[in-house]
């Protein structure tokens, strides 16, 4: 099917494309903090109130623990919105990018070489074989 193959290719090259397309980027996710004043008398001390202006920051995993970051004004916010996004992007471009090799891998054939293994690559293939671990 050396159709699908070069259709398959050229949705690569497009793909490709796309990475040089991604903007600033970095990993984490957005939350919003509900800001509570604590006055019983405030009207945020009441139940399903929306609180005061929310705090937005970013958390993200560093070596295990949990970074916090907060901004200063909104812009800083939408900018760091705006890189979450790409990275989402970059995530998404990556899975479709090893999703569309895993299928040309498997479309494309194996050039047949005359006279097939010599006796070095033999040993060098068995020796990588008996390495995997758990074998
Ligand atoms: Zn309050």
């Amino acid at each position: 099917m050396p159709d699908v193959l070069a259709t398959l290719e050229a949705d690569r090259s497009k793909l490709l494309e796309e990475f040089l397309r991604l903007g600033d980027l970095r990993p984490g996710s957005i939350t919003a903090v509900v800001r509570r004043c604590g006055k019983p008398s405030c009207h945020c001390a009441k139940p399903n109130d929306a609180g005061h202006d929310p705090q937005f920051r970013l958390t993200r995993r560093e070596a295990g623990r949990t970074v916090t970051e907060s901004f200063p004004n909104p812009a800083a916010l939408r900018r760091a919105q705006q890189e979450v996004t790409e990275f989402h992007r970059l995530q998404k471009l990556s899975e479709d990018l090893v999703s569309i090799n895993e299928k040309i891998c498997e479309l494309r054939p194996v050039v047949q070489q005359r006279g097939g293994w010599t006796d070095q690559e033999r040993k060098r293939l068995l020796q990588s074989i008996r390495k995997l671990p758990g074998m």
